[in-house]
């Protein structure tokens, strides 16, 4: 039987990447790794709008977020954490664990962070130095708009500004130096569309300049030994890469750089949104301004959530459960990878199936979908 993971988080990776890996390894101490490296930090350039290197090195999206707080915070700092769910949760108990002080600002589940409860938590907090964000929140599908967040903090009263892109980067818009991030963490599993394994970190020029000026706790995470490196004309790794990572990474960004990818998963998600509605469903996000292009989280008002979640696995269709307080009321589905009608319509149709024969509140699901999707 065939299987289609839906997960958000690892994302289906097309032959091409998967081939990309088979390659014989390489030694990371020679020209050719430089090579593949320089050209892994020109594709994340065009998908980051941006000048600077990217640190690329062996962790998943968490060790990237601890590598932020390790460089950026300790018990000097204090810092003020804005999360809408289970990854701005996470992304504050590191920080916490590195020792800040943290001033919380939390938004309900399914709701997204405005840039007006930002600026005014901002204002308020001036002894925060360092903020933190989430920008594609994962365990409720919330995407919040971090350029126009930054934009209503006056610039001369920002703190340095933290980011969690782990499943944003890849699949919609992020352009930390336009937006004036400061730190950005992702990995590679999400958007990106390549296996598990590694972690990346954008820094401005503010950000290189903060961490320089601290000492980091941690000896494998320290930024600062990893910007020697990555400056090199014949760029490497401190310590061993996962080589056949970079190779996949490398053919995973001739995918999404290619026209109208965002566009294209802006679609998905509208097409997925229409039809599961329709079929009876309620989405989590209601303000849909605030709906990621990444994933979608929908629970089942009028039956059980996780008979529908069963049924869907029989059939070979792999999405994932809640988190956190959502854990077994909701599902989520991913369309952070190539999902375009074919693969809407499978996942509406199984969908259809799962909920048992006439449970459906309307059959013309396809059709709606089928309009969002046309953009109509
Ligand atoms: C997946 C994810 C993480 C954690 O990533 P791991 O790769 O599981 O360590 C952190 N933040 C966000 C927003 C995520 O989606």
């Amino acid at each position: 039987m065939n299987r289609y993971l839906m997960t958000p988080g690892p994302v289906p990776v097309s032959t091409g990447v998967s081939v990309s890996q088979a390659r014989p390894l390489i030694n990371h101490r020679c020209g050719a790794f430089s090579e593949l490296f320089l050209s892994i930090e020109d594709k994340l350039a065009q998908l980051l709008r941006s000048g600077g290197r990217t640190v690329l090195f062996p962790a998943s999206g968490t060790g990237s977020l601890e590598a932020l707080a390790a460089n950026f915070t300790g018990p000097d700092v204090t810092v003020l954490s804005v999360s809408c769910g289970v990854f701005g949760d996470r992304f504050r108990e590191i920080t916490a664990l590195y020792g800040a002080k943290i001033v919380s600002v939390d938004v309900p589940m399914g709701c997204g962070v405005t840039p007006e409860a930002v600026a005014s938590a901002v204002e308020r907090n001036p002894d925060c130095s360092v903020l933190l964000l989430t920008q594609n929140e994962t365990s409720t599908g919330v995407l919040n708009p971090i350029d126009r967040i930054i934009a209503a903090i006056p610039r001369e009263k920002r703190p340095l500004i933290l980011v969690d892109s782990v499943s944003a980067v890849g699949a919609m818009p992020c352009f930390p130096e336009e937006w004036g991030i400061d730190g950005l963490a992702t990995a590679s599993q999400k958007g990106l569309l390549t296996p598990p394994g590694l972690g990346l970190i954008w820094l401005s020029e503010r950000g290189w300049d903060a961490v320089s000026k601290r000492k980091c706790p941690s000896y494998y995470f320290d930024l600062a030994r990893q910007k020697k490196q990555l400056y090199m004309d014949a760029p490497e790794n401190p310590y061993t890469p996962p080589v056949s990572l970079y190779y996949a990474l490398d053919a995973a960004l001739d995918e999404i750089l290619v026209d109208g990818w965002f566009d294209l998963r802006r679609r998905a998600a509208s097409s997925l949104a229409a039809g599961i509605e329709s079929l009876g469903f309620s989405l989590l996000v209601k303000d849909e301004n605030f709906r990621s292009p990444g994933l979608t989280a929908f629970s089942l008002p009028s039956g059980d959530i996780a008979a529908v979640s069963k049924a869907l696995k029989a059939a070979g269709i792999e999405p994932a459960g809640g988190q956190g307080a959502l854990k077994g009321k909701i599902i989520r589905m991913s369309h952070y990878h190539d999902v375009r009608w074919p693969e809407i319509s499978l996942a509406l149709g199984s969908l259809y199936a799962a909920l048992g024969s006439g449970r459906a509140q309307s059959r013309d699901f396809m059709r709606d979908a089928l309009a969002a999707w046309e953009g109509k």
